[in-house]
């Protein structure tokens, strides 16, 4: 069986990787599948268990680094956040196509350790509309959010590191336009 493919779909916190991927995950031809990452980050309302995230303590997480359970992990704001190898490896032994969703230090890890990873980069149509964008989600505290539109300030500078670039000023047309890319992997 031919592996699945790695897909790693990553931008600053804001630019709306979580709708996209919702975009991307309703075309079944893809045959995608979501890694369901590990974080150390309180739980938001409406989030679960196993779907969004594997919410753990820190002690927890630092086990699963020194175990190398992890394939990428990186610290976001004061909280740990990182993808369970073992899982990614099994769904593409599966065939299925992998999406991780992560932030750029991640992402440039397991683009340095997987050379045949598919890396998109989705970025905003311009800085304010991102800052509009976190601020309008609600859900932290201004000081987070501050810490959030700084990080996102220096990730929009690493797009250098993926193989490929994508605006998201419409959410359909950007979805449209990664869907295109994979079909291409896909043929
Ligand atoms: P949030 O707290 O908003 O769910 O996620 C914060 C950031 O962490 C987002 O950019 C998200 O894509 C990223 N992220 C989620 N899971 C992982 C992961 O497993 N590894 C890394 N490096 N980043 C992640």
């Amino acid at each position: 069986m031919k592996r699945g493919l790695l897909i790693i779909l990553s931008g600053p916190s804001g630019v709306g990787k979580g709708t996209i991927r919702a975009r991307l995950f309703a075309d079944p031809k893809l045959n995608l599948v979501y890694s369901v990452s590990m974080t150390t980050r309180p739980i938001r309302p409406g989030e679960k268990e196993g779907i969004d995230y594997y919410f753990v303590s820190k002690n927890r997480f630092l086990d699963a680094i020194e175990n190398g359970e992890l394939l990428e992990h990186a610290v976001f704001v004061g909280n740990y956040y990182g993808t369970p190898k073992k899982y990614v490896d099994d769904l593409r032994d599966k065939g299925l196509n992998v999406v991780l969703e992560i932030e750029t230090e991640g992402a440039k890890q397991v683009i340095d350790k997987c050379p045949d990873a598919i890396s998109i980069f989705i970025i905003p149509p311009s800085f304010d509309e991102l800052v509009r964008r976190i601020r309008s989600r609600r859900t932290e505290a201004e000081e987070i959010i501050q810490k959030r539109l700084n990080k996102a300030s220096y990730e929009m500078q690493l797009l250098d590191i993926y193989s490929h670039v994508v605006v998201n000023d419409n959410v359909d047309k950007a979805a449209e336009k990664i869907k295109e890319i994979l079909r291409g992997y896909l043929k």
